[in-house]
């Protein structure tokens, strides 16, 4: 998995295109793709993979992500660090498989496809979802017969809570603002990735009454405790709709 594979790798689903895939134990090349990867992490994968491993969001950074800036990327993006074990091997990948595999990122749940969004629309809010299917030469998941098409593989990956986060960033990461040039402060970039991959610190600043702003901007109008209250994946969802307002994106 790379953020952009080479083309000839790459080939464009359309609707109901099928294509033959499976992946599994049984095969030469499993886990092989679990190496060497570029990684990004949403929001919601840390949120996901902090709770499985058991630890803080500080803590999940610290051990297991790096931040980098990108000049494609008006936003700071967090990637999944490798280990240095001579072959660039994810940190939760063991003989067996993947040992985070109930809260594994959005990305390899995905694999083989990529799932890519575009805002459309005369007010740029209509989101259309497009797949692509990466061929790399190491996967021996394409040589099987068990023929499908995007739909039904993404239905079976659990991915519609990993979806959902992902359409509600697309506004910020993606704004016209952004396309004509606009970039966020340093001091924006701090929150963007203290709001959204550091919730608990959220949490603990509406408990504090710290978080005035984010109360008076709640459309619901809740008040600090209850959204302190919310389940993680719903206060990610208030926190990005709250960055877009503070960011006027
Ligand atoms: S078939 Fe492809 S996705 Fe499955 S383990 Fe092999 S390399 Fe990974
Ligand atoms: S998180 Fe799991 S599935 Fe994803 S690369 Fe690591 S071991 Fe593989």
């Amino acid at each position: 998995m790379s953020i952009k594979p080479p083309e000839e790798q790459v080939q464009p689903l359309q609707g109901e295109e099928q294509f033959a895939f499976d992946c599994g134990p049984d095969l030469s090349c499993f886990t092989e793709c679990c190496r060497a990867l570029d990684l990004v992490l949403t929001p919601y994968d840390v949120l996901r993979l902090r709770q499985n491993l058991g630890i803080t969001s500080d803590q999940f950074l610290e051990r297991y992500a790096m931040v980098e800036a990108s000049e494609d990327e008006a936003f700071p993006m967090v990637f999944l660090a490798m280990v240095d074990d001579g072959r660039a091997s994810c940190p939760f990948v063991a003989v067996s498989g993947c040992t985070v595999y109930q809260d594994r990122p959005a990305a390899c749940r995905a694999y083989p496809l990529g799932r890519g969004l575009r805002l459309t629309g005369c007010d740029g809010r209509k989101i259309q979802e497009l797949f692509v299917l990466v061929r790399e030469p190491h996967c021996r998941g394409f040589e099987l017969d068990r023929k499908k098409d995007a739909a039904t593989w993404m239905d079976g990956q659990g991915l519609a809570a990993y979806n959902r986060v992902s359409d509600a960033l697309l506004p910020l990461l993606r704004h016209p603002k952004i396309q004509q040039g606009w970039r966020p402060t340093p001091a924006q970039k701090a929150q963007y990735l203290k709001t959204l991959y550091q919730l608990e610190h959220l949490q603990e600043q509406l408990l504090a009454g710290e978080a005035d702003r984010l109360v008076a901007a709640d459309p619901q109008g809740r008040a600090a405790t209850e959204l302190a209250a919310l389940d993680e994946m719903e206060l990610l969802l208030v926190a990005i709709d709250w960055l877009r307002n503070e960011f006027k994106l």
